[in-house]
């Protein structure tokens, strides 16, 4: 049987075999003269929903890939995307299920062949989260230089990082990148992008409640991706667990809800503030990717704001 398999594996071209060792993904062909788009890398929150990774988010710009945000399993979703190399990573803050991706990201590409360093962007705090990863791996780091030698790219696993107050925080290759400042508190630093290339804007939410500061910021965008919540369910819950006597539940729901952005009132403002597209990430309560409840999370979205809506699902490439 194995040499029945030998045989298989000799027959393969080069490309060919490449897939197989990618899980039979393959790489994503990148045209520099393309426009601007997203992959909804990871549309989930921090309680475990098996259909969805967390909070990660590419940004691919021509030939160009970056990542906002690097969550729980964003790598499997990457890998099925066609992507191992990144150009750059934007954090929007360091609540755990936008950063813990990071390790595996790097250590894929390092394995797969990568030698640079790759440039991270964020608030303050993105060295300290960073210097944490980069701690976890000095073991598995040492065992590969050890064992591979430069065949290894430690640089690969040491990001170079930049912490940034809001304002442009990148300009390369046609491709502008404002950092802008949300509503999340209690959690300060908690930052948005704006990425502009080829005329085209499109604008990522990080973690925030409807306020002025992100409703000024997404003005007249082409495409905004958003997080949303949906409290019309949480109500429904926070009833059920008060009927129980739950008050830890009602609780934590409460809190969530308060630094989450409500999806009526995401809808006002993206019909107020011009937004062309909207796309849904980060959907909380993490719903099942289904028509049937999508239908309801949404509900009465449509009402109030008349440009298409997206609801994000793993994997999903969104164009403005
Ligand atoms: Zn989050
Ligand atoms: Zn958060």
């Amino acid at each position: 049987m194995k040499f029945v398999a030998m045989l298989v594996l000799l027959c393969l071209t080069p490309a060919a075999l490449a897939q197989t060792f990618a899980g039979g993904i393959a790489p994503r062909e990148l045209d520099p003269a393309a426009g601007i788009s997203v992959i909804l890398l990871g549309t989930g929150v921090p309680l475990a929903n098996p259909q969805r990774a967390t909070a990660c988010t590419a940004v691919i710009a021509g030939d160009r890939i970056y990542l906002v945000d690097t969550g729980r399993n964003c790598l499997i979703p990457l890998t099925r995307a066609g992507i191992q190399d990144i150009d750059g990573i934007f954090y929007t803050h360091y609540h755990s299920d936008h950063f813990i991706g990071l390790g595996e990201i790097l250590l894929n590409m390092a394995i797969a062949g990568s030698t640079d360093s790759v440039p991270v962007h964020g608030p303050v705090g993105a060295i300290e989260v960073v210097d944490g990863i980069v701690a976890t791996y000095r073991l598995d780091l040492s065992y590969r230089l050890a064992h591979h030698g430069d065949k290894f790219s430690a640089a690969v696993m040491q990001p170079r990082v930049t912490e940034h107050e809001s304002g442009v925080v990148l300009e390369e290759n046609g491709l502008k990148v404002t950092m802008f400042d949300v509503c999340h508190a209690p959690i300060t630093p908690a930052v948005g992008y704006r990425f502009e290339y080829q005329g085209k804007v499109i604008a990522i939410s990080g973690d925030t409640n409807i306020c002025p500061a992100y409703a000024e910021s997404v003005r007249d965008a082409d495409l905004l991706v958003s997080e949303v919540e949906n409290t019309q369910l949480f109500n429904a819950a926070i009833n059920a667990a008060r009927s129980a006597g739950n008050a830890r539940q009602v609780e934590m729901i409460e809190e969530g809800i308060e630094y989450h952005a409500d999806s009526l009132e995401l809808a006002r403002m993206a019909q107020e503030m011009g937004v062309k597209k909207l796309a849904l990430t980060h959907l909380f309560p993490s719903i099942m990717p289904t028509d049937q409840a999508e239908a309801l999370f949404t509900r009465g979205m449509s009402d109030l704001y008349k440009g298409p809506i997206v609801v994000g699902r793993d994997g999903m490439e969104v164009a403005p």
